[in-house]
């Protein structure tokens, strides 16, 4: 069933202008209004991170409680069923409010509405939902990624897949949070990386570091960057690893400077760990989606803050991110298409 937006309930609409304005006064009036998102905002600024440091990248445990939920959040499909949606307009909390971008503006596809996250991992964090209750997919949305990553210049857009990372997989939605927070931001560019393919000056690009399998799009070329992952999304789903599956397993980061966007797909093999599901020493509450893989692994419990070392951190990444032998399958089938 639908559930349509109604203008006026929950926020104001939108205009063409100003997006990253309005967004910085959603920020201001939330804070001042809404106790629970003034509270966890201001305990992110004493937050505590721990960094671990490998070769190609930093990594920064950060020691946050208020994603206990999430990272405890029941995803199989009977638990999904039976619990309210809290991403639908009718089930936001009173004080939260929204800002409206529909269909149309900025080349949007879909209608969407930007509110703040009220358990951030980011000083400034966002979740953006659809209008309508649609199971999360990227399929025909990566426009809208990247429709949006332009407006906010000063964020990087997040996306979990529905079987990796997204606490809500039955409804489609965004994250957002400060741009160049996440040490693979900046690190990947000094990464082992070969071009697949590109056009003019926009490239496709793959990253086979030792802990890092990710393909990196980069250029001005929205409509090439949109085509060549819409095929990677088609190849990746002819691998192994995707049987079964409606989308493959993964997270997105996308990000606008200077005119270019820079996408970056980390593909997954596995949601959780196994240290996830151990009993007793072993345990670890780490349930990693797209900012874990960008370099800031949260750890809701202080006990997997404090123990959580190198060794221990680079099995549970080596564990969920995508076999090298696929990823390379997939590289080669996507450098064919540089021929086209
Ligand atoms: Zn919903």
């Amino acid at each position: 069933m639908e559930n349509r937006y109604r203008s006026g309930e929950h926020g104001f609409e939108s205009s063409a202008e100003g997006l990253a304005d309005k967004v910085e006064t959603l920020f201001n009036q939330q804070l001042e209004t809404w106790a629970l998102a003034k509270k966890n905002y201001q305990s992110l600024r004493q937050v505590e991170i721990r960094r671990i440091r490998f070769p190609e990248m930093e990594y920064q445990i950060q020691f946050n409680p208020s994603r206990l939920v999430s990272a405890q959040a029941k995803v199989d499909t009977k638990s999904i069923r039976e619990r309210t949606c809290f991403l639908c307009q009718e089930h936001l909390p009173q004080e939260q409010k929204g800002i409206y971008v529909g269909k149309g503006i900025y080349g949007l596809k879909q209608d969407y509405q930007l509110l703040i996250n009220p358990f951030p991992i980011f000083r400034k964090h966002l979740t953006i939902p659809s209008v309508v209750h649609v199971k999360q997919s990227i399929e025909g949305r990566i426009g809208d990624m990247l429709g949006l990553a332009r407006q906010l210049p000063a964020f990087t857009l997040f996306y979990n897949g529905p079987e990796c990372g997204a606490s809500a997989p039955d409804h489609m939605h965004f994250q957002a949070g400060c741009k160049d927070e996440m040490p693979f931001e900046r690190a990947w560019t000094g990464m082992r990386k070969q071009i697949l393919c590109q056009k003019n000056d926009t490239f496709l690009y793959a990253i086979n570091e030792s802990i890092n399998q990710v393909l990196v799009f980069k250029g001005k070329d929205k409509d090439w960057i949109i085509d060549r992952f819409e095929r990677m999304l088609k190849y990746a789903l002819d691998l192994p690893v995707s049987a079964g599956k409606s989308e493959p397993m993964m997270n997105l980061l996308c990000e606008y400077t200077d005119t270019e966007w820079t996408l970056s797909v980390f593909l997954r093999q596995r949601h959780r760990p196994i240290q996830y599901f151990e009993e007793g020493d072993n345990n670890r509450m780490i349930s990693p989606g797209a900012v874990d893989l960008g370099g800031i692994i949260i750890t809701p419990l202080n006990k997997d803050f404090r123990h959580t070392d190198k060794n221990q951190l680079e099995d549970i990444l080596h564990q969920v991110i995508i076999d090298v032998s696929e990823f390379n399958e997939l590289s080669t089938k996507l450098g064919e298409t540089n021929y086209e």
